[in-house]
């Protein structure tokens, strides 16, 4: 993603109702923000926030949590919520590493990773949300029946995942390299990343681990 220093961004984020600042205060009580039981499920790295939102859309039973490492890309998803009447929908600015020290033991149902960051450097490895160093974060806040779902084109980083799965001992319930032409497109929201590489001709890879 391109990264424009938005001015103002950090400022509106910070006084925006729609964003949670400190989260860790919120550890363990997630419930209490959304002030009802229902599920939640998170997105890590979601750029602009355009899934997230049609996920909160489409589906009012679940509470969504969009989380975002930067202001500049955060306060776009942000402009978009404002425009929509939704009670599901909070949104986290900060590095992802620190996903533990937000979310206590099973309190997410479900983790979204979409055309996450491919860090093609060897030495950058662990950096990939889909590292085994990453698949470890996501055990400890994910509740026992809970799932992971990535997408991406980027094969290199795909194939990477695929092997990180079994080696952070997770299991691979499903995956496909061309999603868009596979049964597991059925109820496919699209991101901007995928909008974007898709009609440029990519095909789509996804899979879904659970524990
Ligand atoms: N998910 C969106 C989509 O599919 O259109 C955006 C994809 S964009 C390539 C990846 C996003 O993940 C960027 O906005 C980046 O800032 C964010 N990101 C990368 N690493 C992160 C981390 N460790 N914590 C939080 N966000 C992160």
């Amino acid at each position: 993603m391109r990264l424009r220093n938005v001015k103002g961004s950090r400022e509106a984020i910070v006084a925006s109702e729609f964003t949670i600042n400190e989260p860790e205060s919120h550890k363990g009580n997630w419930t209490e923000v959304f002030g009802n039981n229902k599920p939640i499920h998170i997105e890590v790295g979601m750029g602009k926030g355009r899934f997230i939102t049609d996920l909160a859309k489409a589906n009012p039973d679940i509470n969504y949590i969009g989380i975002e490492k930067y202001s500049s890309v955060l306060i776009r998803a942000l402009e978009k919520r404002q425009e929509v009447e939704l009670d599901n929908l909070l949104f986290i600015r900060m590095d992802a590493e620190d996903i533990c020290d937000v979310f206590a033991p099973e309190e997410v149902a479900k983790i979204y990773l979409n055309f996450s960051d491919p860090w093609p450097k060897d030495r950058h490895a662990k950096r990939r949300l889909t590292s085994k160093e990453f698949f470890n974060r996501y055990n400890n806040i994910l509740k026992a029946d809970g799932v992971v779902e990535f997408k991406t084109d980027n094969r290199p980083l795909f194939d990477f995942s695929l092997e990180q799965v079994p080696e952070a001992g997770w299991n691979l319930v499903a995956h496909t390299f061309d999603l868009h032409n596979s049964p597991m497109n059925e109820g496919n929201i699209m991101t901007e990343y995928e909008e974007k590489f898709s009609s440029m001709g990519n095909p789509i890879h996804k899979l879904i681990a659970n524990r």
